[in-house]
């Protein structure tokens, strides 16, 4: 079976990856969403096994010291990372795999799966970024404030991404179908078609 595409998603918190990713991972047959660890707090909507496995720090440390991360990162102060074992699963089995992480861990991911493919959603401008974390109202002015900064971060290794996908208001089916768009794309890549050319003349 052809293995499926390692995917990675980053973008400001705010530019609103987790709703343009539901459109897609209504496709469950050909995608399979990294469900991370984290030591953060669960926040109102949250369930755990299904937005993050929450852990504490410790626990965390362990599965760090037993090589089951693909990569993790600190991020406003705490830990979150992708465990790698269904990461392999799936890719085997077909299906595209998703990695919705910021973009420490992404670099890493870069640098250890030259195949992944990297996209990164933005929403169209800073003052719409402002605009969405404030209104989404679950966190506090300093946390706001540091999700900025970190979002000032984020967009200074736009270049090291592949690819980049534009989140505007009340569009995110548009993001959505530009995701699958660059999917299909990469699937027709000819470095990822090599037994097509062995079918020929062997
Ligand atoms: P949030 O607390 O808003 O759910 O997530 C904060 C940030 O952590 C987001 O940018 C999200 O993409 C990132 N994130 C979530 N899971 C992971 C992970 O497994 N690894 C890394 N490096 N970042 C992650």
């Amino acid at each position: 079976m052809k293995k499926g595409l390692l995917i990675i998603v980053s973008g400001p918190s705010g530019a609103g990856k987790g709703t343009v990713l539901k459109h897609i991972l209504a496709d469950t047959d050909h995608f399979y969403y990294s469900v991370s660890a984290t030591t953060r707090p669960m926040r109102p909507g949250d369930v755990d096994g299904v937005s993050y496995h929450f852990i504490s720090r410790e626990e965390f440390e362990k599965k760090i010291a037993r090589d089951e991360m693909l990569e993790y990162a600190e991020y406003v102060g705490n830990l979150y990372g992708t465990p790698l074992a269904p990461i392999e699963k799936n890719l085997s089995e077909g299906k595209h795999v998703i990695l919705e992480i910021e973009t420490q861990g992404a670099l890493k991911v870069m640098e250890k799966r030259p195949d992944a493919v990297s996209i990164m959603i933005v929403p169209p401008d800073a003052k719409t970024l402002l605009k969405r974390l404030t209104d989404r109202e679950t966190e506090s002015a300093e946390t706001i404030q540091k999700r900025m900064e970190q979002a000032k971060f984020e967009l200074s290794h736009f270049y090291d991404y592949d690819y980049v996908v534009i989140n505007r208001d009340d569009a995110d089916d548009v993001a959505a179908a530009d995701i699958l768009n660059i999917v299909d794309a990469e699937m027709k890549k000819t470095s990822r078609n090599g037994e097509i050319k062995d079918n020929y003349f062997t």
